[in-house]
């Protein structure tokens, strides 16, 4: 029996799994991927207070150090259900565990776009990382869609790398930060597509081969998609939690309806998603159900 499981071991989990340690609370932490969540996939942060400049995996590998350093157990197992009385039952494919509470800091993963093949060429020419990805294609001319920070901060990672980046968003305007925006504009080999979608994939002999726009076709050898991304909350459809599409709904203790359950980072509903946020809100959690 645990006094606080954690399922998710993203920066608010961690954030809040550091906090309850140190406040004395036996805690356990699931992650189905890697340690850092989706911090993996930023090639660059750049407003993370205490680093001019990081690579997500070397804030995620800092992060995961400090649960090393500090002997919180954890298990890389993916929780399949949760039984939320007033003991909280986790259950994952082979396991089952207990504790006084819990809290969710499971994060989102990337929207795809809805095109046929997209799902089947996921990893052939279809990517949501361009960290992961983008060496495949040094030399290339890809595209990236989205008008969010995320493609904006993407598409300039990669115009290091490949020949040319095409960048295309729906609006004429970017909702992403001001500095992206104009590190953007000023970027030699990134090509602005504004106003305009991506209607079907080009596919020859099962390669990815460009894209058709409502008025155009380009040839490309990949497409990054960085257009939102959902919570990873579909575990919980079973459970009374309150959540609005998808996202759970939490005060500012990070208190659920549900008594002794918990939730922050980006699985929760709320104005700004930054990485800052995310931690702290982890800690918050942490730091109220040590107090209860
Ligand atoms: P986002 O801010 O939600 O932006 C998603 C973008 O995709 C929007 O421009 C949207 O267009 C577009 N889009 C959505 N559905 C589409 C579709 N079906 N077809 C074409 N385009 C579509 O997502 P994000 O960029 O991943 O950022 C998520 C959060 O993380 C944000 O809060 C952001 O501030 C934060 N973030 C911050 C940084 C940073 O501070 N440096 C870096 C990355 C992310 P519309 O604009 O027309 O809606």
């Amino acid at each position: 029996m645990y006094d606080l499981i954690i399922i998710g071991m993203g920066i608010s989990g961690i954030s809040a799994a550091i906090y309850a340690h140190r406040s004395g609370l036996n805690v356990l932490i699931l992650e189905e991927n890697a340690p850092g969540g989706t911090i993996n996939k930023i090639a660059e942060i750049e407003n993370y207070p205490g680093f001019n400049k990081i690579s997500g995996p070397d804030l995620a590998m800092n992060l995961f150090n400090t649960i090393n350093d500090l002997n919180i157990p954890y298990k890389l197992e993916t929780v399949t259900d949760v039984i939320l009385e007033e003991i909280k039952t986790v259950k994952t494919k082979n396991n089952v565990y207990q504790s006084h509470n819990l809290l969710i800091a499971t994060g989102r993963k990337p929207r795809l776009l809805p095109l046929e093949h997209i799902e089947e060429y996921l990893g052939h020419g279809i990517s949501t990382c361009a960290l992961c990805d983008g060496a495949l294609y040094k030399n290339k001319d890809v595209a990236v869609i989205g008008g969010g920070s995320s493609a904006l901060s993407e598409a300039l990672y990669l115009s290091k790398i490949v020949n040319k980046v095409y960048l295309i968003h729906r609006r004429d305007e970017f909702r992403g930060e001001e500095t992206l925006i104009n590190a953007v504009q000023k970027s030699k080999n990134i090509t602005l597509i504004l106003n305009n979608e991506i209607t079907s994939l080009i596919i020859e002999n099962a390669i990815l081969k460009g894209i058709k726009l409502k008025d155009q076709e380009l040839n490309i050898a990949a497409l990054f998609i960085y257009i939102g991304s959902d919570p990873n909350t579909k575990f919980l459809a079973n459970t009374a939690l309150k959540m609005e599409d998808g996202y759970i709904l939490t005060n500012y203790k990070g208190e659920t309806n549900i008594p002794g359950v918990y939730a922050s980072g980006d699985c929760t509903k709320k104005e700004i998603y930054q990485i800052v946020n995310a931690a702290s809100e982890g800690a918050i959690a942490a730091l109220n159900i040590a107090q209860k």
